[in-house]
């Protein structure tokens, strides 16, 4: 049974599918922003599980919740009421566009509920082929609906056919945006903040050309908040912080507190949208993973939270802006994109922060990406900034 003497990485690459490329390290336990390996090496994590660990790792209320309810009550299925996934439900909804919430196990399940739901009430109104209008650069996830609504991925031939129905318009264009709304349009989906594609935000003009355009066609506003939402830009949900309200809002990653938990959220008037059968899932909404996303909510809810990510998030910024060999930055609160000079490869920065002990990830060739846990110290940013000079200066 004990893995000791067998080398992780063979074990890894002859039982586990090679779907990801793993960084050759060995994570063996987490406290707030610090990691360690299986060496004993510390590791300040400017990541966070990309960004699923907003409460910090291990934290202390989180660990609570869970322990408690493990040694309670973990799950029985939806076909019975348990408190804690009701209570997540009514935290989520008050919180945000109120209605009800549809409570799932990941991102890409939240959009799939979104899809199912939007297309429903198309119907309803007599669409007989609703369409979804999609961002150029978004990532809504890689279950077949979601890999659908992401452009860049819905290109690769290998998964075809995909899901009809979804209509990709470029992010900066919102006449193009106008112009692809129409009588069979059953919703705009937009990222706030493009994550994956860069940490890319998306201009105030096209939030508001979409929610002009689906408030004059019946069309419903869906913004994925999977990554954005949770208090990781500064406010609860990114939206707040823009001109629009969406109708339908998804949100999952630092939900769960660090465990798996997902959530479609619709606005009242299409809260009643999904009825019986409709829709479902096993695990969802289980009395342990939403015991961990309340406690999860009773630390990123506290306001005094909310104004230090964005404090250090400027803070943070500001330091990078001065850094040799950063071109520029792009983000909101701790979402940060930082655009590096040309010429310097963002997968040897990531690789070499790893070795210095820093841990980000490089959305894509010229960026890297940082989403530290909000509950990261004025210190530790201060830190990263100095081990990220250091390592872009040698890269
Ligand atoms: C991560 C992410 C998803 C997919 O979430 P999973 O939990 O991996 O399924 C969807 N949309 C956005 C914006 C994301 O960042």
């Amino acid at each position: 049974m004990s893995g000791e003497g067998v080398d992780l990485a063979a074990l890894d690459r002859e039982w586990v599918m090679p779907t990801y490329k793993r960084a050759p390290v060995e994570f063996v336990r987490g406290e707030g922003a610090r990691l360690w390996d299986s060496e004993g090496k510390e590791y300040l994590d400017f990541l966070a599980g990309v960004s699923t660990c907003s409460v910090g790792h291990c934290h202390p209320r989180v660990v609570e919740a869970v322990r408690e309810q493990a040694g309670m009550l973990t799950h029985t299925s939806n076909l019975y009421l348990t408190r804690p996934g009701a209570e997540l439900a009514r935290r989520i909804c008050e919180s945000s566009i109120g209605g009800k919430a549809f409570l799932c196990n990941s991102g890409a399940e939240a959009n799939e509920c979104a899809i199912k739901l939007v297309r429903k009430h198309a119907h309803g109104r007599g669409v007989a082929e609703p369409e979804i209008v999609v961002l150029e650069g978004a990532f809504h996830g890689r279950t077949m609906g979601a890999l659908s609504a992401t452009p860049s991925m819905a290109a690769n031939e290998s998964f075809s056919p995909y899901l009809p129905g979804f209509i990709a318009v470029p992010r900066d264009d919102p006449d193009a945006l106008r112009a692809a709304v129409g009588k069979r349009t059953a919703a705009v989906m937009i990222e706030p903040i493009q994550g994956e594609s860069g940490v890319i935000p998306v201009p105030g003009e096209a939030l508001v050309a979409a929610r002009e355009a689906c408030d004059s066609s019946g069309a419903i506003l869906i913004l994925d908040e999977i990554q954005t939402g949770m208090g990781r830009t500064g406010s609860l949900w990114a939206y707040e912080q823009t001109p629009v309200r969406p109708d339908v809002m998804t949100t999952a990653k630092a939900l769960g507190g660090g465990l798996p938990a997902g959530a479609c959220v619709a606005a009242p008037d299409y809260g009643d949208t999904l009825q019986p059968g409709d829709h479902g899932s096993t695990f969802a909404g289980g009395p342990l993973v939403a015991s961990a996303a309340l406690a999860a909510f009773d630390v990123i809810g506290d306001p005094a939270l909310l104004r230090r990510v964005r404090e250090l998030g400027a803070r943070l910024r500001e330091g990078l802006e001065k850094i040799d060999g950063v071109a520029g930055t792009r983000g909101r609160g701790l979402m940060i994109g930082v655009e590096l000079d040309e010429g310097i490869d963002s997968g040897e920065v990531v690789a070499a922060a790893l070795e210095a002990g820093l841990i980000v990830n490089a959305p894509r060739p010229d960026t890297i990406r940082l989403l530290p846990p909000l509950i990261v110290s004025e210190e530790d940013v201060d830190r990263s900034l100095s081990l990220l000079a250091d390592v872009i200066s040698r890269t």
